[in-house]
Protein backbone atom coordinates (compact mmCIF):
# COMPACT_ATOMS: atom_id res chain seq x y z
CA UNK A 1 0.00 0.00 0.00
CA UNK A 2 1.34 3.43 -1.00
CA UNK A 3 0.88 6.75 0.61
CA UNK A 4 1.44 5.57 4.55
CA UNK A 5 2.19 7.96 7.59
CA UNK A 6 4.26 6.42 10.10
CA UNK A 7 4.28 8.03 13.89
CA UNK A 8 6.59 5.99 16.32
CA UNK A 9 10.40 6.65 14.69
CA UNK A 10 12.84 7.77 16.12
CA UNK A 11 16.25 9.66 15.60
CA UNK A 12 18.74 10.39 17.97
CA UNK A 13 21.73 13.31 17.77
CA UNK A 14 25.25 11.95 17.78
CA UNK A 15 25.85 14.82 20.64
CA UNK A 16 22.93 13.64 23.25
CA UNK A 17 24.60 12.67 26.74
CA UNK A 18 25.08 9.04 27.35
CA UNK A 19 21.84 8.02 29.30
CA UNK A 20 23.51 4.43 30.95
CA UNK A 21 23.46 1.69 28.48
CA UNK A 22 21.15 -0.95 28.37
CA UNK A 23 22.91 -3.39 28.90
CA UNK A 24 20.22 -6.40 27.99
CA UNK A 25 19.67 -5.50 24.48
CA UNK A 26 22.29 -7.89 21.78
CA UNK A 27 25.04 -5.46 20.91
CA UNK A 28 24.92 -6.24 17.45
CA UNK A 29 21.17 -5.34 17.29
CA UNK A 30 21.87 -1.79 19.36
CA UNK A 31 24.73 -1.08 17.28
CA UNK A 32 22.54 -1.11 13.59
CA UNK A 33 19.85 0.47 15.81
CA UNK A 34 22.49 3.07 17.11
CA UNK A 35 23.39 3.72 13.07
CA UNK A 36 20.06 4.11 11.76
CA UNK A 37 18.95 6.23 14.24
CA UNK A 38 21.01 9.07 13.46
CA UNK A 39 20.59 9.19 9.48
CA UNK A 40 18.32 9.99 7.34
CA UNK A 41 19.07 7.95 3.67
CA UNK A 42 18.78 4.57 4.39
CA UNK A 43 15.58 5.93 6.36
CA UNK A 44 14.16 7.59 2.94
CA UNK A 45 15.63 4.93 1.22
CA UNK A 46 13.65 2.01 3.33
CA UNK A 47 9.99 4.25 3.17
CA UNK A 48 10.36 3.99 -0.24
CA UNK A 49 10.54 0.47 -0.75
CA UNK A 50 7.40 -0.05 1.81
CA UNK A 51 4.99 2.15 0.67
CA UNK A 52 5.42 5.20 3.57
CA UNK A 53 5.33 8.47 2.25
CA UNK A 54 6.03 10.17 5.67
CA UNK A 55 7.60 9.68 8.94
CA UNK A 56 6.85 11.71 12.04
CA UNK A 57 10.30 11.46 13.72
CA UNK A 58 11.02 11.68 17.78
CA UNK A 59 13.79 11.90 19.96
CA UNK A 60 14.48 7.81 21.10
CA UNK A 61 13.91 6.82 24.61
CA UNK A 62 14.62 7.83 27.39
CA UNK A 63 15.43 11.30 25.90
CA UNK A 64 14.71 14.52 27.87
CA UNK A 65 12.88 13.16 30.43
CA UNK A 66 16.08 10.87 31.84
CA UNK A 67 18.10 14.37 32.34
CA UNK A 68 18.09 14.98 36.17
CA UNK A 69 18.83 18.35 35.80
CA UNK A 70 16.10 20.88 35.56
CA UNK A 71 18.21 23.74 33.27
CA UNK A 72 19.73 21.43 31.21
CA UNK A 73 17.04 20.11 30.21
CA UNK A 74 14.94 22.68 29.15
CA UNK A 75 18.95 23.45 27.36
CA UNK A 76 18.58 20.39 25.46
CA UNK A 77 15.30 20.26 24.39
CA UNK A 78 15.72 23.15 22.44
CA UNK A 79 18.87 21.80 20.94
CA UNK A 80 17.20 18.77 19.66
CA UNK A 81 14.13 20.75 18.43
CA UNK A 82 16.52 23.23 16.44
CA UNK A 83 18.35 19.43 15.27
CA UNK A 84 15.77 17.68 13.87
CA UNK A 85 14.39 20.71 12.27
CA UNK A 86 17.85 21.36 10.61
CA UNK A 87 18.85 17.96 10.11
CA UNK A 88 15.76 16.07 8.94
CA UNK A 89 12.73 18.32 8.37
CA UNK A 90 14.57 21.32 6.54
CA UNK A 91 16.36 18.98 3.65
CA UNK A 92 13.22 17.16 3.21
CA UNK A 93 10.14 18.82 4.50
CA UNK A 94 7.64 16.47 2.09
CA UNK A 95 9.10 13.65 3.75
CA UNK A 96 9.74 14.25 7.47
CA UNK A 97 7.71 16.14 10.13
CA UNK A 98 8.21 16.10 14.07
CA UNK A 99 7.51 15.79 17.27
CA UNK A 100 8.55 18.27 20.06
CA UNK A 101 11.28 16.82 22.82
CA UNK A 102 10.29 18.94 25.84
CA UNK A 103 11.26 19.70 29.32
CA UNK A 104 8.92 17.93 31.61
CA UNK A 105 10.53 18.89 34.46
CA UNK A 106 9.59 22.13 34.35
CA UNK A 107 6.43 22.38 33.21
CA UNK A 108 6.00 25.85 32.00
CA UNK A 109 8.88 25.49 30.47
CA UNK A 110 7.77 22.77 28.20
CA UNK A 111 4.61 24.67 27.38
CA UNK A 112 6.57 27.28 25.90
CA UNK A 113 8.69 24.80 24.07
CA UNK A 114 5.93 23.21 22.38
CA UNK A 115 4.35 26.56 21.41
CA UNK A 116 7.58 27.12 20.04
CA UNK A 117 7.97 24.09 18.42
CA UNK A 118 4.89 24.25 16.99
CA UNK A 119 4.23 27.92 15.71
CA UNK A 120 7.69 28.80 14.64
CA UNK A 121 9.53 25.08 13.52
CA UNK A 122 6.34 23.45 12.06
CA UNK A 123 5.96 20.25 14.80
CA UNK A 124 2.81 18.30 15.21
CA UNK A 125 2.77 17.75 18.61
CA UNK A 126 4.95 16.10 21.02
CA UNK A 127 6.75 13.24 21.96
CA UNK A 128 7.05 12.50 26.26
CA UNK A 129 8.84 9.80 27.15
CA UNK A 130 7.41 8.01 30.68
CA UNK A 131 7.64 9.82 33.41
CA UNK A 132 10.44 12.61 34.15
CA UNK A 133 13.16 12.20 36.64
CA UNK A 134 13.25 15.09 38.52
CA UNK A 135 16.70 15.78 40.83
CA UNK A 136 17.76 11.84 40.65
CA UNK A 137 17.50 8.83 38.55
CA UNK A 138 14.56 7.35 41.54
CA UNK A 139 12.07 10.20 41.55
CA UNK A 140 9.51 10.85 39.01
CA UNK A 141 6.74 13.21 37.89
CA UNK A 142 3.81 11.61 36.57
CA UNK A 143 1.99 13.53 33.60
CA UNK A 144 -1.32 13.49 35.86
CA UNK A 145 -0.04 15.02 38.44
CA UNK A 146 -1.31 18.62 39.11
CA UNK A 147 1.77 20.77 38.45
CA UNK A 148 1.64 19.38 35.21
CA UNK A 149 -2.13 20.53 34.60
CA UNK A 150 -1.00 24.02 33.11
CA UNK A 151 0.90 21.93 30.24
CA UNK A 152 -2.35 20.28 29.27
CA UNK A 153 -3.86 23.45 29.06
CA UNK A 154 -1.34 24.84 26.76
CA UNK A 155 -1.39 21.44 24.98
CA UNK A 156 -5.13 21.92 24.64
CA UNK A 157 -5.01 25.13 23.18
CA UNK A 158 -2.75 24.49 20.67
CA UNK A 159 -4.88 21.65 19.48
CA UNK A 160 -1.90 19.03 18.87
CA UNK A 161 -1.59 15.86 19.99
CA UNK A 162 0.94 14.08 22.42
CA UNK A 163 2.31 11.08 22.00
CA UNK A 164 3.14 9.14 25.22
CA UNK A 165 5.90 6.59 25.05
CA UNK A 166 7.65 3.80 27.13
CA UNK A 167 10.51 3.98 28.81
CA UNK A 168 12.14 1.75 31.62
CA UNK A 169 10.78 1.32 34.89
CA UNK A 170 12.66 3.38 37.91
CA UNK A 171 15.64 2.23 39.05
CA UNK A 172 14.01 1.25 42.66
CA UNK A 173 11.08 -0.35 41.08
CA UNK A 174 12.67 -3.11 38.74
CA UNK A 175 12.78 -6.07 42.10
CA UNK A 176 10.28 -8.05 39.68
CA UNK A 177 12.36 -7.91 37.03
CA UNK A 178 15.53 -9.44 39.01
CA UNK A 179 17.07 -12.38 36.83
CA UNK A 180 14.68 -11.66 33.65
CA UNK A 181 16.17 -8.06 32.77
CA UNK A 182 14.99 -8.77 29.36
CA UNK A 183 11.79 -8.09 30.50
CA UNK A 184 12.76 -4.89 31.42
CA UNK A 185 12.06 -2.59 28.17
CA UNK A 186 10.37 -3.27 24.81
CA UNK A 187 9.66 -7.26 25.55
CA UNK A 188 7.47 -6.77 28.60
CA UNK A 189 7.99 -3.29 31.17
CA UNK A 190 7.46 -0.31 28.60
CA UNK A 191 3.78 -2.14 27.99
CA UNK A 192 3.17 -2.17 31.65
CA UNK A 193 4.66 1.02 32.89
CA UNK A 194 2.89 3.36 29.73
CA UNK A 195 -0.20 1.72 30.14
CA UNK A 196 -0.54 1.90 33.86
CA UNK A 197 0.54 5.88 33.20
CA UNK A 198 -2.24 6.26 30.66
CA UNK A 199 -4.54 4.78 33.14
CA UNK A 200 -3.49 7.63 35.71
CA UNK A 201 -4.43 10.38 33.04
CA UNK A 202 -7.67 9.03 32.95
CA UNK A 203 -8.19 8.46 36.83
CA UNK A 204 -7.12 11.84 37.13
CA UNK A 205 -10.07 13.77 35.62
CA UNK A 206 -7.84 15.61 33.09
CA UNK A 207 -10.03 14.76 30.42
CA UNK A 208 -12.81 15.92 32.01
CA UNK A 209 -11.35 19.13 32.78
CA UNK A 210 -9.44 19.59 29.40
CA UNK A 211 -11.79 17.12 27.22
CA UNK A 212 -9.91 18.61 23.51
CA UNK A 213 -6.79 16.37 24.71
CA UNK A 214 -5.65 13.72 22.28
CA UNK A 215 -3.07 11.25 23.40
CA UNK A 216 -1.26 8.68 21.28
CA UNK A 217 -0.25 5.42 22.56
CA UNK A 218 2.10 2.90 20.37
CA UNK A 219 2.07 -0.94 20.24
CA UNK A 220 -1.50 -0.79 19.74
CA UNK A 221 -2.52 0.97 23.00
CA UNK A 222 0.00 -0.93 25.76
CA UNK A 223 -2.54 -3.91 26.09
CA UNK A 224 -5.03 -1.61 26.95
CA UNK A 225 -7.81 -2.58 24.75
CA UNK A 226 -8.16 -6.19 26.10
CA UNK A 227 -7.08 -5.07 29.52
CA UNK A 228 -9.24 -1.57 29.82
CA UNK A 229 -12.88 -3.30 29.88
CA UNK A 230 -11.92 -5.40 33.00
CA UNK A 231 -10.50 -2.56 35.02
CA UNK A 232 -13.90 -0.82 34.40
CA UNK A 233 -15.78 -3.06 36.08
CA UNK A 234 -13.41 -4.00 38.61
CA UNK A 235 -13.04 -0.33 39.65
CA UNK A 236 -16.62 -0.41 40.92
CA UNK A 237 -16.06 -2.42 43.60
CA UNK A 238 -13.10 -0.69 44.64
CA UNK A 239 -13.43 2.79 47.28
CA UNK A 240 -14.06 6.09 45.33
CA UNK A 241 -11.13 7.93 46.80
CA UNK A 242 -8.29 5.53 45.91
CA UNK A 243 -9.08 5.52 41.80
CA UNK A 244 -9.16 9.42 40.80
CA UNK A 245 -11.66 12.11 40.18
CA UNK A 246 -12.55 10.84 36.75
CA UNK A 247 -16.28 11.33 35.88
CA UNK A 248 -16.62 8.74 32.83
CA UNK A 249 -16.12 4.96 32.94
CA UNK A 250 -12.21 4.51 31.71
CA UNK A 251 -13.06 2.78 28.39
CA UNK A 252 -15.04 6.08 27.46
CA UNK A 253 -11.49 8.07 27.46
CA UNK A 254 -10.15 5.47 25.57
CA UNK A 255 -12.08 5.90 22.73
CA UNK A 256 -12.61 9.46 22.92
CA UNK A 257 -9.48 11.30 24.00
CA UNK A 258 -6.82 8.40 22.41
CA UNK A 259 -5.39 7.09 18.89
CA UNK A 260 -3.17 4.00 19.17
CA UNK A 261 -0.92 3.08 16.78
CA UNK A 262 0.38 -0.39 15.24
CA UNK A 263 4.02 0.57 15.94
CA UNK A 264 6.25 -2.73 16.32
CA UNK A 265 2.88 -5.07 16.10
CA UNK A 266 2.14 -7.23 13.30
CA UNK A 267 -0.35 -9.06 14.50
CA UNK A 268 -3.89 -9.53 13.31
CA UNK A 269 -5.90 -11.12 15.86
CA UNK A 270 -4.50 -7.74 17.98
CA UNK A 271 -5.55 -5.53 15.24
CA UNK A 272 -9.09 -6.95 15.05
CA UNK A 273 -9.53 -6.76 19.08
CA UNK A 274 -8.76 -2.86 18.73
CA UNK A 275 -10.83 -2.28 16.34
CA UNK A 276 -13.65 -3.96 18.13
CA UNK A 277 -13.00 -1.90 21.25
CA UNK A 278 -12.10 1.54 19.42
CA UNK A 279 -13.00 1.69 15.90
CA UNK A 280 -10.88 1.89 12.74
CA UNK A 281 -11.21 5.67 13.07
CA UNK A 282 -8.40 5.80 16.32
CA UNK A 283 -6.05 3.37 14.92
CA UNK A 284 -2.71 4.82 13.00
CA UNK A 285 -0.66 3.01 11.24
CA UNK A 286 3.18 3.23 12.26
CA UNK A 287 6.95 0.76 12.80
CA UNK A 288 8.61 1.94 15.51
CA UNK A 289 11.92 2.08 12.78
CA UNK A 290 14.89 1.99 13.60
CA UNK A 291 13.83 -0.95 16.65
CA UNK A 292 11.21 -2.47 14.05
CA UNK A 293 11.76 -3.14 10.27
CA UNK A 294 9.54 -0.93 8.18
CA UNK A 295 9.33 -4.20 5.73
CA UNK A 296 8.40 -6.29 8.11
CA UNK A 297 5.04 -4.58 9.72
CA UNK A 298 4.68 -3.02 6.15
CA UNK A 299 4.17 -6.30 4.81
CA UNK A 300 1.93 -7.61 7.07
CA UNK A 301 -0.25 -4.74 7.16
CA UNK A 302 -0.19 -4.71 3.33
CA UNK A 303 -1.78 -7.90 3.67
CA UNK A 304 -3.82 -8.36 6.73
CA UNK A 305 -8.10 -9.40 6.10
CA UNK A 306 -9.35 -6.27 7.20
CA UNK A 307 -11.33 -3.88 4.68
CA UNK A 308 -9.68 -1.70 2.22
CA UNK A 309 -11.78 1.13 3.84
CA UNK A 310 -10.21 0.21 7.32
CA UNK A 311 -6.90 -0.13 5.41
CA UNK A 312 -6.91 3.66 3.85
CA UNK A 313 -8.03 5.12 7.09
CA UNK A 314 -5.32 3.22 9.58
CA UNK A 315 -2.33 3.36 6.28
CA UNK A 316 -2.72 7.95 6.10
CA UNK A 317 -6.02 8.58 6.00
CA UNK A 318 -6.79 9.08 10.25
CA UNK A 319 -3.26 10.91 10.59
CA UNK A 320 -3.63 12.96 7.61
CA UNK A 321 -7.25 14.23 9.23
CA UNK A 322 -5.81 14.37 12.71
CA UNK A 323 -2.60 16.04 11.62
CA UNK A 324 -4.02 18.05 8.44
CA UNK A 325 -1.52 16.89 6.01
ZN1 LIG B 1 9.30 3.64 20.11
Amino acid sequence: MKGKIVLEEHWESPDFPAMGSHDFTDPDYFAKVQERLQEYEKRIEDMDKNGIRTSILSLTQPGIEGICDKKQAIELARRMNDHVSQYFLAKHPDRFKAFAALPMQDPEAAAKELKRAVEELGFVGALINGYSNIGDENTAQYLDEPRVWPFWEEVEKLGVPVYLHPRIPLPNQQRMYQGYEGLLGSAWGFGIETATHALRLMLSGLFDQYPDLTIILGHLGEGLPFTLPRVEHRLRHQRPETHGKHKQPVTEYLRRNFYLTTSGVFRTQALIDTMLEVGSDRILFSVDYPYESMEEISSWFDQCPISETDRQKIGYKNAARLFNF
